[in-house]
């Protein structure tokens, strides 16, 4: 593989073939650029930085304040060196104080992010200011200790590797705070302590090697986060456009069946859901031996509405019917409209009195409607056809409507606009 190949060659894993690494790939649906810098790994694209690190905010976060909590001791535990080299005199005590300040800074800084929860980015403000208060007190605290310059040379290695890999943060901060921290050193050992020249090889060498494993490594770390987070990013973007497309087909799947249920024209259960119902209603009579009513319902003269009028009057007047059912209908009531002007009415826990005044209270509500056309006001009526089941009696449904039928074709042929059964 060529050495481009390999510079290149940082794919994300799951993205159909897309190269992060190339400008101008696209996290599919995602509404950020998610193309990756090849200087630092990180997203191009502010918007997708900002959403990454609200991805990682809290990990972030809580990983910052252990390092604080942690780092503030281990800075003070150097005071041990410090007293076993300089004694208690003044400059032992300078250098406590400064120790104690980084110590005070870090569980104060702790303390304020617990009760101040931030996130990236805004979150790697503080730890640049991190870097600058503790890098800062080691460039004071080399010139009070006394020491030597490959004494102190170690110790600003470990603190830049703490920068790269203990602290969280970007690239270019971490740059920043090394250029500082090894700028600083560099002024102060040429001003005080002079190394000799054999060391500063070795010192720039070691320098060199730390700070080249250090980018390397952490470029890499960025871009495998970014990669893992493109990748549950798309998961969740996947899984909410599954969960829009299920929550459609459900709408979809409820709309078709109440569709299936209900009658265009008056809106009322159609034939077999008011089979279905009744059907349940009947069944449940028998098992607690409770009365049932039927009520079958058939418009007067309805064709000659249909002659003199049009059929569009005629289906007017069919809703204006369906109407008046609903009004005087309990909720636990069952209305369907059987077909054509028939219309049939379950009433559970009714005798055969009870549905005689409901079916006369209907009778009434349809004689007394007002149907408004233009030009024209229709009135009709109605006749209705009641039968009940009688406790204790074996009925069938259809035995029961077939009763309720033959009590509306008696109440026909006796001159209709009446109730019979
Ligand atoms: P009767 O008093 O004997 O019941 O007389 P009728 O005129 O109502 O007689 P019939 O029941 O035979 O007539 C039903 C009429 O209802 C026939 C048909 O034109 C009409 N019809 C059936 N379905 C619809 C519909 O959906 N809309 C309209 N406008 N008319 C319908
Ligand atoms: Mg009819
Ligand atoms: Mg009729």
């Amino acid at each position: 593989m060529m050495l481009s190949n390999i510079m290149r060659g940082w794919h994300g894993p799951g993205m159909g073939g897309q190269d992060n690494g190339a400008a101008g790939s696209r996290g599919g649906n995602l509404p950020y650029a998610v193309t990756l810098s090849r200087w630092s790994g990180e997203f191009a694209d502010p918007a997708a930085e900002t959403a990454f690190g609200e991805h990682v905010g809290a990990a972030e976060l809580r990983h910052f304040i252990i390092a604080l909590f942690v780092t503030g001791p281990l800075y003070f535990a150097f005071v041990i060196s410090d007293q076993l080299l300089l004694g208690f005199g003044p400059l032992f005590w300078l250098n406590a104080i400064l120790r104690l300040g980084v110590l005070a800074f870090c569980w104060g800084l702790a303390w304020w992010l617990l009760r101040n929860p931030v996130v990236p980015p805004r979150l790697y403000h503080y730890t640049l200011l991190f870097y600058f208060v503790v890098l800062g007190n080691a460039l004071l605290l080399y010139p009070v200790s006394q020491r030597e310059f490959l004494e102190i040379y170690p110790g600003l290695l470990v603190m830049m590797v703490g920068a790269f890999f203990f602290i969280p943060s970007t690239l270019n901060h971490r740059l920043l705070a090394t250029t500082f921290a090894f700028v600083g050193l560099g002024i102060e050992t040429l001003l005080f302590f002079p190394p000799a020249p054999h060391q500063l090889p070795l010192a720039a060498l070691f320098f060199i090697v730390t700070l080249i494993f250090c980018v390397i490594t952490s470029v890499q770390h960025a871009r495998l986060r970014r990669f893992s987070f493109i990748d549950s990013a798309h998961s969740r973007h996947l899984t909410m456009l599954l969960q829009q497309e299920v929550a459609l087909r459900r709408q979809l799947e409820e709309a078709a069946r109440v569709q299936a249920h209900t009658d265009d024209l008056t809106g009322l259960p159609n034939r077999r859901r008011f089979f279905e119902l009744a059907e349940r209603e009947i069944v449940r009579a028998q098992r607690y031996d409770e009365p049932l009513a039927v009520v079958m319902l058939d418009l007067d003269h309805f064709k000659e509405v249909n002659d003199s009028h049009g059929h569009a009057a005629g289906d007017q007047v069919l809703r204006a019917v369906a109407d008046a059912c609903r009004d005087v209908l309990r909720t636990s009531d069952v209305v369907g409209r059987l077909g054509g002007e028939e219309f049939a009415i379950l009433l559970p826990a009714t005798s055969l009195d009870g549905a005689r005044q409901f079916a006369e209270r209907l009778r009434s509500a349809i004689a007394a409607c007002r149907i408004g056309l233009p030009g024209a006001e229709i009135s009709l009526t109605a006749t209705l056809g009641v039968a009940a089941r009688v406790p204790g009696e074996d009925l069938t449904l259809d035995e029961l409507l077939a009763r309720a039928d033959a009590a509306l074709y008696r109440g026909k042929a006796a001159g209709r606009d009446r109730v019979e059964g």
